[in-house]
């Protein structure tokens, strides 16, 4: 098996796009512990999970020893932040170590997150903590297991350094992996340079990494903006489907594979509110829940703006071409969502929307009204379908309402297997993620390993592990995120 030392890590994205790849070094980490290795992902990459956890392993994943060939960058781009752009935000705190070709041949990115200050770095520290880089990586991996595109966490490295923020925290790593770091963020960095060749060279770089099929169409350019305008589609619809609230949806954020990116301050919703907000700075709601259609849809609108001088000599030409391709966005999410929405009650694939549309809608006022936990509510809804309505009913407040509700969804013959295919018993809950990273702080890394457990299986109901299914303790209270 190949040593650390002799891991094969390309450098394509360094070499077709020198001029957003900056080379640098990741900081020096005097005294690296490993708190979390995914030995699965780590086998996907064709890496020894016995040779990351030795020494030279280690100083693999946070950066300091490089393999031979390999040439870590810092990647540039822009973003609109709450609306806001930035010409020059860029990896102020990440580096991409290189490509991997994974079992099945795919390239894959690995990446690092707390590696130390880079040009980008502006007023950061370059620094990321334990707590929040373990979440990271409990919840993206939770994600993947709901089916979920998203990137992966391979590690998390304790540090042995202290980080300031409000109070002086333990530092960590964390190496993570993705099919990209494409955002459309990326997009808007090398439209404004202004150099035509380069965001051309971008613009196929991606196509052949995520959307290969666009390379054969009439406008292959037009076609990776409708490809990656229906991946983000279909993404925020499964978010929805199982009550994720990205909570930073700035346009460095989104990216081009379709895949999810930034745990920073995200959370599952508990009670069913389209208005959920848990992010501390996110003061006007804009990644509310319920916003994050239009949200993404606001981010691939920038996206389109910024491939207006490849989709046509003629720029009005080229806005038309643009405006018709992200027209086809809320279709696409909507019957995204309305067939999970169709799954998750377990209904037949051919009853028409005119059927289930008013069902459905009936039954989001109702969860709102309740203030329903989202997740126990679909997931003991399959009970009922059988008729054992007592689980579910305990949730709810409005049983009249309820119980008519359930008369009519049970006449049109939902299936009890079905539905527990597509909802899940254990999320990474707020409470349950606190408390393992809690304890985490104290050095007791077991809380996590069993919250990892539950959510990394999360359709397959276990015994032994109640507390993992059950919605949030009253006293838990009001809960905010923080970047
Ligand atoms: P995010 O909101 O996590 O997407 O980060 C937005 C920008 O801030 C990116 O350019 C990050 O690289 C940068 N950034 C975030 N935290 C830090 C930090 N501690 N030090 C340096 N740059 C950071
Ligand atoms: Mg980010
Ligand atoms: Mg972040």
């Amino acid at each position: 098996l190949t040593p650390p030392s002799r891991v094969t890590l390309d450098g394509r994205f360094a070499r077709e796009l020198a001029e957003m790849a900056l080379p640098w070094q990741a900081g020096e980490v005097p005294d690296p512990r490993l708190l979390a290795l995914n030995e699965p992902l780590a086998a996907e990459l064709g890496l020894d999970p016995a040779a990351l956890r030795s020494p030279d392993g280690l100083r693999l994943l946070v950066g300091n020893l490089v393999p031979e060939g390999a040439t870590p960058v810092a990647q540039a781009y822009a973003g609109h932040q709450f609306g806001a752009y930035s010409p020059r935000l860029g990896d102020g705190r990440a580096l991409l170590l290189g490509e991997v070709v994974d079992a099945e041949g795919r390239l894959r990115d690995v990446h690092l997150k707390g590696s130390g200050r880079t040009p980008f770095a502006r007023g950061g520290d370059g620094l990321a903590v334990v707590g929040p880089m373990l979440r990271e990586y409990v919840v993206s991996e939770a994600m993947h297991a709901l089916g979920i595109p998203s990137t992966r966490s391979l590690a998390v490295v304790a540090t042995g350094r202290s980080v300031r923020r409000e109070t002086l925290l333990p530092g960590a790593v964390l190496t993570r992996v993705a099919s990209s770091h494409l955002r459309v963020g990326s997009f808007q960095y090398a439209r404004a340079t202004g150099d035509a060749d380069l965001l051309r060279r971008l613009a196929d770089h991606a196509i052949s990494r995520h959307h290969p099929r666009a390379a054969d169409a009439e406008h292959p350019h037009l076609a990776l903006f409708e490809a990656v305008v229906a991946a983000q589609a279909g993404l925020v619809a499964r978010w929805m489907l199982v009550g994720f609230v990205h909570g930073v949806m700035n346009t460095d954020n989104m990216t081009i594979s379709g895949e999810t990116i930034d745990y920073g301050p995200c959370a599952f919703m508990d009670a069913f509110d389209p208005a959920t907000v848990y992010s501390s700075i996110d003061h006007a709601g804009r990644y509310a829940y319920g916003n994050q259609p239009v949200a993404a849809q606001w981010n691939l609108a920038r996206l389109a703006e910024a491939l207006l001088p490849l989709l046509h000599d003629d720029q009005d030409r080229a806005l038309a071409l643009a405006e018709e391709a992200l027209d086809a966005f809320p279709g696409q999410y909507s019957a995204a969502w309305s067939a999970g929405m169709r799954a998750k009650l377990g209904l037949p694939e051919d009853l028409g929307d005119d059927v289930t549309a008013p069902l459905v809608d009936e039954l989001l006022t109702l969860l709102r009204a309740d203030r329903v936990d989202h997740t126990s509510f679909f997931r003991r809804l399959g009970a009922a379908a059988h008729g054992d309505a007592r689980a579910v009913r305990s949730l709810v407040l409005d049983l009249p309402a309820f119980d008519a509700w359930t008369e009519r969804w049970r006449a049109l013959g939902p299936d009890p297997e079905a539905m527990d295919r597509v909802n899940p018993v254990y999320i990474p809950r707020n409470h349950l993620v606190e408390e393992a990273l809690a304890a985490a702080g104290e050095g007791d890394l077991e809380p996590l390993a069993r919250l990892l457990g539950a959510v990394t299986a999360p359709y397959e109901q276990r015994p032994g592990l109640e507390r993992y299914a059950a919605p949030a303790p009253e006293g838990f209270g009001a809960y905010r995120t923080y970047c």
